[in-house]
């Protein structure tokens, strides 16, 4: 069993690891948030895990419940962002911690479809291909194209003769 200065240890171990001061591509909400679980009791670090409907989510797994939030939240509302239990059933990312201090953000985020809070400096553009500065190692191209519109639009016909009007 894990003690109280085991758990601590580990939270601070992995908070120096994750200062957002160190690197743009961590969160400082993230950040703030597990600064704020590391003082609450003694809980063990936080995992991630994914839902069905591939909604991530960060907390603890007990018994049949859940405790956390989803991922999402914590990095919009940082420490504000509490947590609740759940009834659900949800896969853990292995690894995650090891992911995010490599490569911060882009673990929450592979597809690099997301868009975050101070992401000015996620890319470096060169012509019409980018390459994410967070994980280093994916670039995207810039797509072109132009798209026909079909519009419609009731328009008033010119008014009949009644007669005997
Ligand atoms: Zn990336």
């Amino acid at each position: 069993m894990k003690t109280q200065d085991s758990t601590s240890a580990a939270f601070s171990t992995l908070l120096n690891l994750i200062e957002p001061t160190l690197s743009a591509k961590y969160s400082p909400n993230l950040y703030e948030w597990m600064k704020r679980q590391s003082s609450k009791r003694a809980l063990p670090l936080p995992n991630v895990y994914r839902g069905h409907d591939g909604v991530d989510w960060i907390g603890w797994m007990d018994g049949p419940y859940f405790i956390g939030a989803r991922v999402m939240a914590v990095l919009c509302h940082g420490a504000k962002q509490g947590t609740a239990a759940y009834g659900m059933t949800l896969t853990q990312i292995p690894g995650f911690w090891e992911t995010y201090v490599q490569t911060g953000r882009c673990a929450i985020d592979p597809e690099h479809q997301a868009n975050f809070i101070a992401d000015e400096g996620r890319w470096s553009s060169n012509g019409e291909r980018r390459t994410c500065n967070w994980c280093g190692g994916f670039s995207q191209t810039l797509r072109k194209w132009t798209a026909t519109e079909e519009r419609s639009e009731w328009v008033s016909s010119e008014r009949k003769e009644i007669p005997g009007e």
